[in-house]
C-alpha cells in the first residue's frame, strides 16, 4: 500500500485524552483514581439552554443553516461582543464553527502558506501546534515559566520573529498557565503585531473565567490592532456547553469570507440545534456563570492552600481558567521504581500508577518541566488527590 500523508501520520492523538482514557479504564476496573486530566467544567448545561433546545427540536429547527451560522446567533455574538467586550463587529465579520479548536483550524487554513511561521507562547494548549504544522506552518516558541509567573517581555518576542512571521496566537486567561494577561502586556503584544505587520489570534475561550484581574481584549486598542486580529470564542467554557461544539470567529470581513468558503466545503455550518441554544444562551443569561464561578473561586482556593502547605511543591497560582502548572524538575534525576526521571511523563507515569492520580504531563503544552492538574471535580477529590501528590513529594524529595 502506498504511504499515508506524512503531515496527518505524525499527528499523535491528544495526550490529554490518552492519560484521561487511562484513568477510566482504571476507574472501570474498580480502581480508586483522582482524575485531574478533565479539560472541561464538570457542571450540567443551564436549564434555560437545555429547554431552548427542546424547543428547537419541537419547532422542527433541524436543517442546514447558512455556513457561516444562522443570522440570529451571528447577532447574538455581536452584541456580546459589544456589550462584554467592546468590540463592533457585524455579523458578516462572525464565522460560526464546530467549536473553537474548528475555528482555529480554520484560522490556520485561511492564514498561513507553507513556512509560515507562526509565534507560540509555551506552555501552550496543545492543539495550536497541531492546527499551524497541519498545513505546513511552523512554529515558534517563546518559553515562560512559573518564576515569570508565566509572563513574556516584548524582547522574548523579538528573539524569535522573522522575515516569515505571520502570526502570534495569544490565550488570556491562559490554557495550561492559569495567566491572565493585563492591559501592559496586550498593548505591547498590539505594538509589536503593528511593527512586524502580523495577525494577532487572540484566543479568549476562558474569558468568563477570572479570579484575579479583568479580561481585556486586544482588538479594543486601536483600529489597526482591532483589524489584524481575529478572536476565538465560543460556549464550551463559559456556558459548560463542551459537547454542543459552538465555536466562532470575529475578524475583518476578507478573512471572515476565506473562512466562511473553506468551511462551506468541509464541515458546514454546526448543528442547527446547538446553534439556536446558543442564541438563548447569549442573549437570555441567567445566573448560572455567576454560580460557576463561585464554585471555581472556591475550588481555587482550596487547590492553592493544600499545594502551598507542602512546601516542597512549586506551582502556579491561577488567575483564570481552572488548571494548576506544577513544577517537577526536584524529582529529575533521581531513580524511582527503577526509573530514571527526566520529564514530566515519567512524573505523571508515577503518579498513576503508585498514587492513582491521574494528571497531564505538558510535554505536548511544549514543556517538559510541568504537569497540569484541573479542578472541574468535587472538593473530596481535590483533597484526596492532592494529598496523593504531596505524598509522592514526601516519599521522594
Ligand atoms: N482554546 C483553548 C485554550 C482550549 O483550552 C480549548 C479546549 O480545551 C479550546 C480552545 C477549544 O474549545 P472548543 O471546545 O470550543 O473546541
Amino acid at each position: 500500500m502506498k504511504e499515508l500523508s506524512k503531515i496527518a501520520s505524525k499527528i499523535k492523538e491528544s495526550s490529554t485524552l490518552s492519560v484521561k482514557q487511562k484513568a477510566n479504564l482504571l476507574k472501570a476496573s474498580g480502581v480508586n483514581v483522582v482524575n485531574f486530566t478533565t479539560g472541561e467544567l464538570d457542571f450540567d448545561t443551564p436549564d434555560y439552554i437545555k429547554d431552548a433546545c427542546k424547543n428547537a427540536l419541537d419547532n422542527g429547527d433541524t436543517k442546514y443553516t447558512a455556513t457561516n451560522g444562522t443570522l440570529a446567533l451571528r447577532k447574538a455574538i455581536c452584541s456580546k461582543l459589544k456589550n462584554e467586550n467592546g468590540l463592533t463587529y457585524e455579523p458578516e465579520n462572525i464565522v460560526v464553527s464546530n467549536g473553537a479548536k474548528h475555528s482555529l483550524f480554520n484560522i490556520m487554513s485561511t492564514l498561513l502558506n507553507k513556512g509560515d511561521e507562526v509565534i507560540l507562547i509555551a506552555p501552550f494548549w496543545l492543539s495550536y501546534q497541531v492546527c499551524v504544522e497541519a498545513v505546513e506552518g511552523v512554529i515558534k516558541v517563546v518559553h515562560t515559566t512559573v518564576e515569570n509567573n508565566f509572563l513574556f517581555t516584548s524582547e522574548d518576542l523579538e528573539k524569535v520573529v522573522s522575515d516569515k512571521t505571520k502570526a502570534i496566537i495569544i490565550n488570556s486567561p491562559n490554557n495550561p498557565t492559569g495567566a491572565v494577561y493585563n492591559k501592559e502586556l496586550l498593548m505591547m503584544v498590539g505594538d509589536f503585531a503593528k511593527k512586524y505587520d502580523l495577525y494577532i489570534i487572540s484566543d479568549e475561550i476562558y474569558e468568563k473565567i477570572i479570579y484575579n484581574g479583568s479580561h481585556i481584549s486586544i482588538g479594543t486598542f486601536d483600529e489597526d490592532i482591532f483589524n489584524r486580529t481575529i478572536l476565538v470564542n465560543g460556549l464550551s467554557k463559559s456556558h459548560s456547553m463542551t459537547g454542543w461544539r459552538i465555536g466562532y470567529t470575529a475578524s475583518n470581513k476578507e478573512i471572515a469570507t476565506i473562512i466562511n468558503n473553506f468551511q462551506s466545503h468541509t464541515t458546514s455550518a454546526p448543528n442547527t440545534l446547538a446553534q439556536t441554544s446558543s442564541v438563548t444562551a447569549l442573549l437570555e443569561e441567567d445566573d448560572s456563570l455567576r454560580k460557576f464561578l463561585e464554585v471555581l473561586k472556591e475550588r481555587r482556593q482550596l487547590v492553592c492552600d493544600l499545594f502551598s502547605s507542602n512546601k516542597k511543591i512549586n506551582f502556579s497560582k491561577p488567575d483564570g481558567a481552572f488548571y494548576v502548572l506544577i513544577k517537577v524538575t526536584d524529582f529529575f534525576g533521581m531513580t524511582i521504581e527503577g526509573k530514571t526521571i527526566s520529564t514530566a511523563s515519567d512524573v505523571a507515569e508515577i503518579l498513576i500508577d503508585k498514587y492513582r492520580v491521574a494528571v497531564v504531563p505538558c510535554e505536548d503544552f511544549c514543556t517538559k518541566e510541568y504537569f497540569r492538574i484541573s479542578f472541574t471535580c468535587s472538593i473530596e477529590e481535590i483533597k484526596e488527590g492532592i494529598s496523593r501528590i504531596s505524598q509522592m513529594y514526601d516519599d521522594y524529595l
